[in-house]
């Protein structure tokens, strides 16, 4: 399953002007009132570690005063900046800009709405020391409504699990702690930043999870409803497409085609049977318009999968994409 879609373009690495230690990058929209505080325990948090750092605050087209409270702040301190978008595109787009513009090794991304704890940033680090690329927040004590966020979360977890093979208890925390190098060729649609440990797993990430505090919400409100989970289950089955056949799409149309095929071929042979051995007339049957139905459907596929190779290849060589992804080389030099 190791084909690669979005991890495998041959960029350049980013120049890093100097070597940053952290980059924390926070997507926000509409949290005018907990930015004040994030900022002031992040910073508490951060200062105290002693370590190089930024925060990166995303604005994602916030409507109320969350720019200006953001201002207020980095007129303060260089550590913080932001980029802010024009309209709010979503929150994966918010935490791709903040990968975009991380300068640290490591990325920790963070809720604004102080959901998450700030106070928990040094133990992700610290398991990060025993060598893992992805540390991942499991909100184990979640504070939020018990059925219609919290048990429906739960189900949807487990078969993001069991659909992708990488078993975590919590995906949609967003106090998640990575290695640099194992996100910064990642792309991310629709609503798939909480799949990026199971990407980097894919790609051979060393993944681990961590119980992490969680707090109810006291400013605001939460952005999302119930639609969110059947985004998210959708984006999966897409990831999951992608990362097994990407490099391959005829794989799975010429399967479906050859299956219907075969249903074609065996529905006139019975037709045929019942004619000759029972005397039943084709017509008495729907076995003529079944079989001339899978046939079309077969030949369709075949023709879809074609027209799919020819686009796969467009997309890996107009953008010098390779088809395997590189951890590191010895002796090519400076390349
Ligand atoms: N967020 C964002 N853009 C959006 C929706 C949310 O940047 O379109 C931010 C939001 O400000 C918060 C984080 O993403 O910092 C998580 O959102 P929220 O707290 O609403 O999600 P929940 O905790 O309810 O799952
Ligand atoms: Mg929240």
């Amino acid at each position: 399953m190791n084909q690669v879609w979005e991890f495998g373009s041959i960029s350049t690495t980013k120049y890093r002007r100097e070597a940053l230690f952290l980059s924390v990058i926070v997507p926000i929209y509409n949290e005018e009132e907990s930015i004040p505080i994030l900022c002031e325990k992040l910073f508490g948090v951060l200062d105290r570690m002693g370590k190089t750092f930024e925060i990166i605050c995303i604005n994602d087209g916030s409507s109320d005063a969350s720019l200006t409270a953001l201002r207020k702040v980095a007129a303060q301190r260089k550590e913080l900046k932001v980029v802010s978008f024009r309209r709010n595109f979503g929150q994966t787009a918010a935490m791709m800009a903040g990968i975009d513009h991380a300068e640290g090794e490591i990325i920790v991304s963070i809720d604004a709405d102080l959901q998450n704890d700030p106070e928990d940033i040094p133990t992700l680090l610290s398991k990060m020391e025993e060598g893992f690329d992805v540390v991942s927040g499991w909100r184990k004590d979640r504070q939020d409504a018990p059925v219609r966020r919290n048990f429906v979360s739960r189900v949807a977890n487990k078969v993001i699990s069991r659909i992708s093979g990488v078993r975590l208890h919590d995906y949609g925390c967003t106090l998640k702690a990575y290695r640099h190098d194992v996100v910064k060729d990642v792309r991310l649609y629709g609503e798939m930043h909480r799949f990026i440990p199971i990407y980097a797993s894919w790609m051979g990430a060393r993944v681990c999870e961590l119980p992490v505090r969680h707090h109810a919400r006291k400013f605001g409100r939460s952005k999302y409803g119930l639609e969110r989970i059947a985004k998210v289950i959708l984006d999966l089955v897409v990831v999951k497409f992608l990362d097994r056949y990407l490099a391959k799409p005829i794989y799975v149309f010429g399967g479906f085609g050859l299956l219907s095929l075969i249903l074609s071929i065996v529905s006139g042979l019975l037709m045929i049977w019942l004619k000759l051995f029972d005397g039943i007339s084709m017509i008495q049957t729907p076995l003529p318009l079944f079989s001339a139905m899978t046939f079309l459907v077969s030949v369709q596929c075949v023709l879809m999968g074609l027209v799919a190779e020819i686009v796969v290849r467009t997309y890996f060589e107009a953008r010098d994409r390779r088809v395997y992804s590189v951890r590191e080389t010895i002796n090519f030099g400076e390349r």
